[in-house]
């Protein structure tokens, strides 16, 4: 089927990454028996976030599985598509890190001979969280590979792959997709109305997860709308001070609501599976199965924390790159026609980017894009997220960091 296959069809703007791997599914459906070991058992697919790459490794999959070379409609590319199908397993880690009990698990369902398929196929849709012991476990499976086995690794670029894992897969990469293809994809899959898919495909600036929360959920628009008022209140030092510890706080809040439910029910499982209620005193065991799962919750409000700060620094980048935009004269401040206002990502605040475009210079304004940057890499390296916020605020302000 190839390209036309309708597996495929929600990768927008992906066509070349969709030719190789469909020409690879279409050949690997050729081969049985010993050629099979002539699939390439190995890929890496990259691509900034949201731009697709879990879907497109699932679509892969459902190629691979698919007799029809990924119809979507079949039993196989149904199971392959909602991650049900017995071959295929999706890695997919909620915590900072992929350790080594999971990956050895997950390498352990990859030695086996797939039960219904003609592959047995393992997606890691976090492949730059795998810690380094897990990486050393993966690297030997890689090495030696089962015929019918095929690991799908997704990552936000190459290079956070680490090399002797990198170097033993096939790259493919995905690009930021077009707003207007986010856009036609949001009316054409999630039937929302052209206005509101433009807006917030651009708001969005190529992530397709996040434009569609956008167009769906007033709620999401209402967070943004805060989140671009932070750099007008950013007036003194303690005012930084107090939006860092707002957002902080916004940003917990947002993971607790995510994670809340599920925390509750994950406990009342495991105290029903370790018979609570039934005996009067805990055993050791109970004791320390429960402190296991604390501790996972934990991890993963932390993690859903830092993505919820992760996007307020996109969108506050968002804010400075139009400022720049108007800077450097690369669109016009005052004309508003609609070419104009394609320009900017937040055209509907063109009056305040003005303003704040003419309160500073372009150097300053690249110097605030860095702090963004800066501040990402401090969370990403487990800097309090406060601390990082504050530093970043105070930057963001122009007031000087005495450190
Ligand atoms: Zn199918």
């Amino acid at each position: 089927m190839g390209i036309e296959a309708a597996v495929w069809g929600e990768l927008v703007g992906q066509s070349s990454a969709v030719k190789v791997l469909a020409a690879a599914a279409d050949a690997a459906h050729r081969l049985d028996g010993a050629a099979r070991s002539a699939m390439t058992h190995a890929w890496l697919i990259t691509g900034p976030p949201g731009s697709g790459r879990s879907n497109a490794a699932r679509a892969f999959a459902a190629a691979l599985m698919c007799a029809e070379g990924g119809c979507g409609e079949c039993l196989d590319c149904r199971t392959t598509l909602s991650g049900a199908h017995p071959d295929v397993t999706v890695v997919a880690t909620e915590m900072l890190s992929i350790g080594v009990d999971q990956m050895r698990e997950v390498i352990t369902k990859a030695s086996m001979s797939p039960t219904t398929g003609a592959w047995q196929i393992i997606v890691v849709e976090d492949a730059d969280r795998i810690t380094d012991q897990g990486a050393d476990a993966l690297l030997k499976s890689l090495e030696e590979p089962p015929p019918s086995t095929v690991w799908i690794l997704c990552a936000p670029t190459p290079d956070d792959v680490i090399v002797t894992i990198r170097s033993r897969t096939r790259k493919v990469a995905l690009r930021t997709p077009m707003d207007r293809d986010v856009a036609a994809l949001l009316v054409r899959r999630d039937g929302i109305d052209e206005t509101m898919a433009a807006h917030a495909a651009r708001a969005a600036q190529g992530h397709i997860g996040r434009a569609r929360g956008l167009a769906r959920s007033e709620e999401a628009r209402e967070e943004r709308r805060r989140i671009m008022q932070v750099p007008g209140l950013l007036t003194s030092v303690g005012a930084c001070l107090r939006t860092a510890e707002a957002l902080v706080a916004m940003a917990t809040a947002d993971a607790e609501r995510r994670t809340g439910e599920l925390d509750a029910r994950e406990l009342a499982e495991l105290k029903e599976a370790l018979g609570f209620g039934t005996k009067g005193t805990r055993p050791k065991q109970a004791q320390a199965a429960l402190k296991d799962l604390e501790d996972k919750q934990k991890a993963r409000v932390k993690r859903l924390q830092r993505d919820a700060l992760d996007r307020v620094l996109t969108e506050l980048t968002t804010w400075y790159r139009d400022v720049l935009s108007i800077q450097l004269g690369v669109v016009d401040a005052v004309d508003d026609d609609t070419i104009a206002a394609i320009g900017l990502i937040n055209a509907g605040m063109r009056e305040r980017i003005r303003q704040a475009a003419e309160c500073s210079t372009p150097e300053q304004t690249i110097a605030k894009v860095d702090a963004l940057l800066e501040a990402r890499t401090a969370l990403e390296h487990s800097v309090a997220p406060l601390l990082a916020m504050e530093a970043l605020l105070i930057r963001l302000g122009g007031f000087a960091v005495v450190c």
